[in-house]
């Protein structure tokens, strides 16, 4: 019997129209855990690196996490992976809801498409019967509109569905996977799930998930319980309101956007607004958000409340989290309301809410630079948010402009030409970025932005505190209970640290300092993208419920499996360094990890080298970032080393 896991993937060929139920090799479960992990070892075994994200080789996979479907709180993610039409590496994006928790209760760890299909499908998954049904009237429709739709045909209204909207469709290369209460944008995943021909994925499931120790895991899962509950009575002081709790930032039940509006860029990235949050300001916002947000809710098994439905007289009821309300509103400088609006046939069409805006104002500013010409924006309405309406309409049809539009900044300002790509500035590994931009260069964002393979800094940071708290009794008052560190050493770099001065950005977190708080980061992230946990309770807040200390008890309870925190230690690394082979396999190098020129006002190219070397050595990467034969070796990856070899990607004669 197998424990946590069910054992079993979907393989499903589009272009053959078959569907197989396939047992895994449990070996794979304890070199990886599940989802990332396990699939990035599918893609690295069955996708040569050459394969176009277009082609009908490219793989897509729909992975739930080792935790899901267990009771243990948050662990609800659905992790998609493919190769990516815009960064041309992996695209590993993430969704909570309540999709990955009914794919197991349905009998599968993963469902893989490959192939194409000859026309609109989707793909039904009811326990042991699953088919492939014809979604041709569906085209057009939007993602949560479709949804609902399959949920009345299939006369199953507890059916959870992930669907694309017309952006998918079309191949918009910031398409999104969207489902229920939430979304997987980053990458372009929706366009590959709409190059394949896949409307949806509707699955219902009635199963058991086994436990090998139950009274245990059930312990376990209590005992995070009180935790949420009593870190939610004692915010943490000193920090951003979004950082003081737990959970995804709780930008639906949060007013005070202060610090978003002020720091954060608008337009297309350029103009900061310092003196804009006021106190008319805040009163028009609260008046504007309490009037549209109708309850607050939570992904599967989770008490946390992050999302909220969202009402606006007029449109359908739709859901939204995080800061999806500030990027549409920000990128037009417009109203609260303006975001809400938008949002809701944004996410119809399913578009990322990071890249979307940013792409739009990009399209403006290039018009007001006189680098697009007013005849290619013909009949777009004169008013501020008219022309946003009018952008994204022609950008999930790839209509005239929208077009060229709909492939991103990077790629489009390739094709514009004509000094366009200076306006393509806040990219990193051709994907927009958040649009914060700062004074002084901190070193530890400048590696998690450099490296960072999912593109997506709030999923990279996490853990240690964003800026130094100004008083050692505030520090001192933060790390008094700080079980969380892996290290001691953490709470004196959180000592240490001043806000002005020797120990102050850039210089520190020195450099070794830098790397380690990297690192940890990071392996949090990958932990919960093997467990499928939310990153809200485990490796994005302060604080938080799950740690490098108690996971081992709850992978051990879950699966039966005997680890420690070496070894989970371990396992992470070996994640990682696999993602990065299969990255580095398919072209990504030094010159690849980049942060847009004007993300910090103060650059120090030394100390930025040096901040690189230094993380590459600590990883077991040589000068390139390609992992070394010898790490490789000692992650258990020398089929890695011997394919990198082959293809003198590592040279003859390193180590
Ligand atoms: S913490 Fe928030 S985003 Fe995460 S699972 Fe819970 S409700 Fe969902």
């Amino acid at each position: 019997m197998r424990y946590g896991e069910t054992g079993f993937n979907l393989e499903v060929d589009l272009s053959r129209g078959s569907i197989d139920r396939v047992e895994t090799d449990p070996k794979l479960t304890e070199m990886h855990l599940g989802g990332l992990g396990t699939s990035a070892k599918i893609l690295w075994d069955r996708v040569p690196p050459e394969t176009d994200a277009f082609s009908p080789d490219n793989l897509l996979i729909f992975s739930t996490g080792l935790l899901c479907g267990t009771p243990a709180p948050g662990a609800n993610r659905t992790i998609v992976t493919t190769f990516s039409p815009q960064t041309l590496f992996t695209a590993y994006s993430m969704m909570g809801g309540f999709w990955a928790p009914e794919l197991k209760y349905a009998g599968y760890d993963k469902v893989i498409f490959r192939g194409k299909s000859p026309d609109l499908v989707y793909l039904w998954i009811n326990n042991d019967k699953v088919e492939i049904r014809d979604a041709t009237h569906l085209r057009g429709k939007g993602a949560n509109e479709t949804a609902e739709l399959i949920r009345r045909e299939l006369k199953e209204p507890r059916a959870q569905v992930a669907a694309i909207g017309m952006a998918g469709e079309h191949r918009v290369y910031f398409a999104s996977i969207e489902q229920g209460r939430s979304s997987a944008s980053r990458g372009g995943i929706g366009a590959v799930m709409g190059d394949k021909g896949i409307k949806a994925i509707a699955v219902r499931g009635t199963k058991d998930v086994n436990l090998a120790k139950p009274a245990e895991f059930y312990q376990l899962c209590q005992q995070v319980l009180h935790y949420i509950k009593d870190r939610e009575d004692k915010p943490i002081p000193g920090v951003m309101p979004i950082l003081a709790g737990l959970g995804s930032p709780q930008e639906m039940k949060l007013i005070d956007e202060e610090w978003h509006t002020t720091n954060f860029m608008w337009g297309n990235s350029r103009t900061r607004r310092k003196d804009f949050w006021t106190k008319e300001i805040e009163k028009k916002w609260e008046e504007t958000q309490t009037a549209v947000r109708k309850r607050l809710i939570s992904c599967y098994n989770c008490p946390m409340k992050c999302g909220a439905t969202i009402a606006v007289p007029g449109i359908s009821t739709y859901m939204m989290k995080c800061f999806t309300k500030l990027t549409y509103t920000m990128a037009a400088f417009a109203d609260l309301d303006f975001g809400f609006k938008i949002a809701q046939r944004a996410t119809e069409y399913g578009v990322d809410g990071f890249s979307a805006p940013q792409v739009m104002a990009f399209g403006l500013e290039l018009l007001e630079a006189g680098i697009l010409k007013p005849e290619q924006f013909d009949g777009m309405p004169s008013d501020n948010e008219g022309r946003f309406y009018w952008l994204l309409d022609r950008i999930v049809r790839r209509e005239g402009i929208g077009d060229v539009l709909a492939n991103g900044t990077y790629w489009a300002a390739k094709q514009i030409g004509n000094g366009a790509e200076d306006y393509a500035h806040n990219n990193i590994k051709k994907q927009e970025q958040l649009p914060l931009k700062l004074g002084m260069l901190n070193p530890v964002y400048y590696l998690m932005y450099s490296t960072g393979e999912k593109v997506n800094i709030t999923q990279i940071e996490g853990q240690f505190p964003q800026a130094p708290f100004p008083t050692m009794q505030e520090r001192e008052d933060f790390v008094k209970d700080w079980v969380q560190v892996p290290d001691d050493k953490f709470k004196d770099y959180v000592r240490k640290w001043e806000m002005r001065g020797e120990f102050s950005n850039p210089n520190y977190p020195d450099v070794p300092a830098s790397c380690d708080i990297v690192d940890w980061q990071e392996m949090m992230h990958y932990v919960d993208d093997a467990l499928g946990m939310c990153a809200g309770l485990s490796s994005f807040p302060l604080k938080p419920p799950y740690h490098i200390h108690n996971y081992p008890e709850f992978i051990s309870a879950a699966t039966g499996m005997n680890i420690d925190e070496a070894g989970l230690m371990n396992i992470t690394k070996r994640n990682r360094t696999l993602l990065r082979a299969v990255n580095v396999r398919k072209g990504m190098r030094r010159a690849d990890e980049k942060p847009p020129e004007d993300h910090w006002k103060k650059r120090f190219p030394e100390l930025e080298k040096q901040l690189l070397d230094s993380y590459y050595k600590f990883k077991g990467w040589d000068e390139q970032g390609i992992p070394t034969k010898e790490s490789l070796k000692e992650l258990d990856l020398a089929y890695i080393a011997e394919d990198l070899q082959q293809r003198g990607i590592i040279q003859n004669g390193q180590s």
